[in-house]
C-alpha cells in the first residue's frame, strides 16, 4: 500500500523542540515505510497566524535536512471547498446552523476536558437573528478505533463533545473539519502527531464516516513537556528553535524519540543522523508514555 504522511504546523509561531520532535516522527516513520512525506500549512485560523512563522517553519525543516515531497499545501488556498462540505452537510441534515453565544453555552453546557460540551439547544431553531455557526449531530454510539502506538480507543462524542462545531460564527471553518478534508485531499494514509490531538481523532472519524471518506492510520505520539509538565508551547513559553546547533538539536530529538545515537554519529549532519535513524526507528520504544521531559536545552 502506497504511504503518505504529513507534518502539519499551524503558523502560530516558530517550531520549538515539541513540534520539530512531532516533525522529525513524523518524517521518519514516513521513510521507514520508503513513503511520501508533506509539509502543510495549517493556516485557516488567520486571527491566530503569525506574520512570518510559515516561512520561519520552511526555513527550520530545511536548516534540519528534512526534505518535504511535493509542493507544500496551504490551507488558506482554497477557503470554499470547506463551507461547500458544511453546507452539504447542512442540506443532508448532518450539520445544522447554531447561533447559541460563547456566553449562552458557558450558562447551560457541562464543561469537559475539549471545553464546553453543546447542550443541543440549536438542533431544532429554525429563525436565527445572530451570526451562525455550524454544527455536526453526533449520536450517542460508542466511537472505537484503533491507534497504533496508544491502542483501543473508545469515546463517545455525545459525552465528550456534544454537537461540534465545522463552521465557526466569524466563518472560519474549523481545524477538525479542514483537517479530514485536506488529508482526504491529499491523499494522506498515515497521521503521527501529538497524544494532545488523541481525544478530537475521535470527531475525526465521525466526521470521515458522515463524508465517506477512508480512515487513515493514526499514531499519536507522547509530547515534550517542560518541568512543569505543561506542553511545549508558545503560551508556555518554549523557545523557538535556532537553526546554528542543528546536528546537537538532531541528537536531542533523537533522544526524546527512544533512539540512542552510536558514538561514531555524533559528529554528523542531520540527514546522516536520519538515515541511521530511518532504519533504528521503533515508535514502541515510546510506548506506554503520555509525556517526554524536556531536557534543558
Ligand atoms: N495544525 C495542527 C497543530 O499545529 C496539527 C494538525 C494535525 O497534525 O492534525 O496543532
Amino acid at each position: 500500500m502506497p504511504y503518505v504522511g504529513r507534518f502539519a504546523p499551524s503558523p502560530t509561531g516558530p517550531l520549538h523542540i515539541g513540534s520539530l520532535t512531532t516533525a522529525v516522527a513524523s518524517y521518519l516513520h514516513a521513510k521507514k515505510a520508503k513513503g511520501e512525506w508533506l509539509l502543510r500549512i495549517d493556516d485557516i485560523d488567520q486571527p491566530r497566524e503569525k506574520k512570518g512563522a510559515a516561512d520561519s517553519i520552511r526555513k527550520t525543516l530545511n536548516a534540519f535536512q528534512l526534505e518535504w515531497d511535493r509542493d507544500v499545501f496551504y490551507q488558506s488556498s482554497d477557503m470554499e471547498k470547506y463551507h461547500e462540505v458544511a453546507e452539504k452537510l447542512v442540506t443532508f441534515g448532518h450539520a445544522f446552523k447554531c447561533s447559541c453565544t460563547r456566553k449562552e453555552l458557558q450558562k447551560t453546557g457541562k464543561r469537559n476536558v475539549l471545553g464546553i460540551k453543546y447542550p443541543g439547544e440549536c438542533r431544532t431553531r429554525i429563525n436565527h437573528y445572530k451570526p451562525t455557526a455550524i454544527r455536526v449531530l453526533v449520536e450517542s454510539d460508542e466511537l472505537i478505533f484503533i491507534d497504533a502506538l496508544q491502542g483501543k480507543q473508545i469515546n463517545n462524542l455525545s459525552h465528550l463533545t456534544g454537537d461540534y462545531v465545522i463552521i465557526r460564527s466569524d466563518k472560519l471553518p474549523s481545524y477538525n473539519l479542514s483537517t479530514v478534508l485536506d488529508d482526504s485531499y491529499q491523499g494522506v494514509t498515515h497521521i503521527v502527531r501529538g497524544i494532545d490531538l488523541l481525544e478530537l481523532t475521535s470527531i475525526h472519524i465521525h466526521l470521515q464516516r458522515i463524508l465517506g471518506i477512508k480512515t487513515p492510520n493514526y499514531l499519536h505520539l507522547p509530547i515534550i513537556v517542560n518541568a512543569n509538565d505543561q506542553k511545549l508551547s508558545k503560551q508556555t513559553g518554549a523557545p523557538a528553535i535556532i537553526s546554528t546547533n542543528v546536528n546537537k538539536t538532531a541528537l536531542i530529538i533523537l533522544s526524546y524519540l527512544g533512539l540512542q545515537t552510536p558514538n561514531e554519529l555524533m559528529g554528523s549532519t542531520p540527514s546522516e543522523l536520519w538515515a541511521w535513524a530511518i532504519q533504528n526507528w521503533d515508535p514502541n520504544n515510546l510506548a506506554n508514555q503520555r509525556t517526554i521531559k524536556t531536557l534543558q536545552v
